[in-house]
């Protein structure tokens, strides 16, 4: 086994880039960055009728919008590609064959009808499933009869190993059937792809999924029967939802990429995952990346299923946004505004503009996804006057009109166009209209933005612009008229 750490990701292109794989990976990719050794790539898509178009695609966009890189792969261009099992049928058919030749495996010519019928029969008579080993001892014909390759498991005694999370795990061999490892078109199954390219690129970790558990004492066998040394295995805890039921759709979105085009931060969703069945402590919550890594380890992680909590995905994500610069914050808000508003704006998206708005919005934003709607109205007119929601409880037409007349009197004389002058101008002006305070910041704010709820909104008038607020208080005005 060499010295250095070797671990890899891989997953099968099936679907979406589940939160319980990517943690998989990203886990992975803490031991390898913790330990100064390397984190591989390597796409498991031997299973053609499960493969998915564009999953592939997806699962590496997940990577990357997280910055997990890995360490090589075949080139692509400048870059590593990672591996992809199916560029690599002839090793396993190779190895398959080789078993065969050792009395270690052989060719299973049952046909699939044949198939079907001993697994009605074992449930009627409630057995539990498995092949019924009926070609293990059949001599291996010449003639080309489509067969599958089954590996000769045990009948009788355990399988154990050693899980670096669970310790030693056992299992009883009669449990385990004679699995195919080579299908009849040619494509090897998961068990031998798996074993034979994780001692191929000598990996010397295994962190996978519990799900994989059960797995594992077939691989223990092949490895066995090839006279390889398996590497050491670390099977994750499961993700679980609120209600303590494994993580599935039921319980909101599984995909990583929603969250990041639902406006997480990778930083974040990063921090999050990696406490998912992670602690540094019982405390401690937000880390960076590089504390992760610094602090990463095998044995800190747990056995017991962990929650996915979205209100503290939430929570964090938050967090990370407060912790930004104001002007980072920026960039990020303007390339989200660059691809939501539409093409005509009243004005420019342009960062220096942008700079003026994010402190109003920085405290109070969750997630980037919000950013749109809290402030489109600085770059588009208002869509309808007057504007909805305008009349404030307790007012009518007529009063709405008057304060806003009175309003845009007294903003003629304001000293300069600023929020604090802006606020002492308006302040008192709600006592002169025995009218609540609330009334009057209600109609302005409607008829400035539109909305409801806004940013503070003196700050916000101040950098709407003097020409915009009295032309939208205007417009107001018209059609109270
Ligand atoms: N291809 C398997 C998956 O999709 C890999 C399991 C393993 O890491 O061994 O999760």
């Amino acid at each position: 086994m060499p010295n250095q750490v070797r671990v890899r990701y891989a997953p099968s292109p099936t679907g979406d880039p589940h939160v319980g794989n990517i943690r998989t990976a990203l886990f992975s990719w803490l031991y390898a960055r913790h330990t100064g050794g390397q984190f591989i790539v390597r796409i498991e898509d031997t299973d053609v009728s499960r493969t998915v178009e564009g999953a592939l695609e997806s699962i590496l966009g997940a990577l990357e919008w997280l910055a997990l890189d890995w360490d090589e792969g075949p080139r692509v261009g400048g870059n590593y590609g990672p591996y992809v099992q199916s560029e690599r049928l002839h090793l396993y058919q190779d190895i398959a064959e080789k078993l065969v030749a050792e009395d270690k495996a052989y060719y299973c010519y049952c046909t699939s009808e044949r198939l079907k019928l001993m697994r009605e029969d074992q449930t009627q008579r409630k057995q539990p499933p498995g092949y019924d080993r009926t070609c293990r001892d059949l001599p291996t014909t010449e003639e080309q009869i489509p067969h599958v390759i089954r590996f000769k498991f045990p009948v009788d005694g355990e399988t154990s190993f050693n899980d670096l999370i669970r310790g030693e795990v056992k299992f009883s061999n009669h449990t385990v059937d004679d699995f195919v490892m080579l299908k009849s078109d040619g494509y090897p199954t998961y068990h031998l792809a798996n074993v034979v390219d994780d001692h191929l690129m000598d990996i010397t970790h295994v962190l996978r999924a519990e799900e994989w558990l059960s797995s594992t004492p077939k691989h223990v066998k092949i490895y066995d029967a090839l006279g390889y040394d398996p590497p050491l295995f670390a099977h994750l805890p499961l993700i679980l939802g609120p209600d303590r039921s494994k993580l599935s759709k039921r319980h909101g979105e599984v995909s990583v990429l929603q969250y990041r085009d639902m406006g997480y931060l990778p930083e974040a969703m990063f921090n999050f995952l990696a406490l998912l069945g992670w602690s540094l402590d019982d405390h401690t919550e937000l880390m960076s990346i590089s504390e992760l890594i610094e602090n990463f380890s095998i044995e800190r992680i747990g056995k017991a299923g962990a929650i996915f909590s979205l209100e503290k995905l939430t929570w964090m994500n938050g967090t990370y946004i407060r912790q930004m610069t104001s002007s980072d914050l920026s960039k990020r808000i303007k390339s989200i505004l660059d691809t939501t508003l539409p093409d005509k704006t009243i004005r420019a998206i342009s960062l220096d503009y942008i700079n003026a708005i994010t402190p109003l919005i920085h405290e109070r934003l969750k997630t980037m996804s919000e950013v749109t709607e809290l402030v489109d109205f600085f770059f588009l007119d208002i869509p309808s006057y007057p504007p909805e929601g305008l009349i404030q409880k307790g007012m009518d037409q007529e009063q709405t009109l008057h304060a806003l007349e009175t309003t845009l009197e007294q903003l003629s004389s304001i000293p300069s166009w600023n929020a604090e002058d802006l606020e002492n101008v308006l302040r008192p002006l709600a006592e002169e209209l025995q009218i609540k305070t609330g009334q009057l910041f209600g109609s302005i704010r409607l008829a400035v933005t539109g909305k409801k709820a806004t940013p503070p909104l003196f700050e916000t008038m101040e950098v709407l612009g003097e020409y915009i607020c009295k032309k939208r208080i205007n417009t107001t005005i018209d059609s109270l008229q």
